[in-house]
């Protein structure tokens, strides 16, 4: 017979949720931030450290940390398959190894904690959803180099299938890509998670902006949701989840 267990949420939540933000385009700090503070919900926002001046050009996130959202660590070169591309010397994961992602990821972490200095503890986002390196013969997950250097991961995950917290791989957390879509069909796969007493996580990218975008009015829709919720779904950032989840776990004798 399974085992059963205390709900891991706190209070009497019957499910958590991630809203996650990706690359930090410029929509997400003038629309999705100020909302999401202004209605309680600490999200997470998956930025790219590169260049000489990162300092200067994450500056704006400063204050987004200091609100309780958490900044996390999305590579500083963001890269992604060359199978994207017809150019068989485009730079791709195909070509590095687990040492070179372990170096940017080690950095890309040291930079962002510069932006979010009080954060206690900081996820990874996986650049196009991908957690490998090299190809055929050679192709490796490097799920266990994010496992090293962090709390969480979070990766792509199936339709309509949520996360557990008693069997999460922590490392690569599954989310649902809200790219262009309608308020009601987020709120109806946060409402999936109820009964299963599930974590969903939502991946952004821009709002009323790019192609992987969602319409303002949607995402309203979805944050009005989560705000007039409050007591049955907790909104926290992937980091926070995350170490709940391990507190359950070590009580709950979980492995
Ligand atoms: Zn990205």
């Amino acid at each position: 017979m399974p085992r059963r267990f205390s709900s891991c949420w706190p209070g009497d939540c019957r499910a958590a949720v991630s809203l996650t933000f990706d690359d930090g385009p410029m929509s997400q700090l003038k629309i999705a931030v100020p909302m999401l503070t202004e209605a309680d919900l600490p999200s997470t926002f998956y930025l790219n450290p590169r260049g000489d001046y990162y300092l200067d050009k994450l500056a704006p996130w400063r204050d987004v940390a200091k609100a309780g959202h958490e900044i996390g660590n999305h590579t500083m070169a963001h890269i992604c398959a060359r199978a994207f591309r017809d150019d068989p010397d485009a730079p791709g994961l195909e070509s590095l190894t687990l040492a070179d992602i372990e170096q940017d990821i080690v950095e890309s972490k040291r930079r962002l904690q510069q932006i979010a200095p009080s954060q206690p503890q900081m996820s990874f986002c996986y650049p196009c959803y991908m957690e490998h390196v090299g190809r055929g013969p050679t192709r490796q997950s490097y799920v266990p180099v994010v496992a090293r250097h962090h709390i969480a991961g979070r990766g792509k995950g199936e339709f309509p299938f949520a996360n557990h917290a008693s069997t999460v791989d922590l490392h690569y957390a599954w989310s649902w890509p809200a790219e262009r879509m309608p308020g009601s069909q987020m709120i109806g796969l946060i409402e999936s998670c109820i009964g299963k007493r599930c974590w969903g996580i939502l991946t952004f990218h821009g709002i009323n902006e790019g192609s992987l975008g969602v319409a303002e009015s949607d995402f309203r829709e979805l944050v009005n949701y989560l705000k007039g919720n409050h007591s049955r779904i907790w909104t926290a950032p992937v980091w926070k989840v995350a170490q709940r989840i391990l507190d359950w776990r070590r009580e709950n004798g979980i492995r």
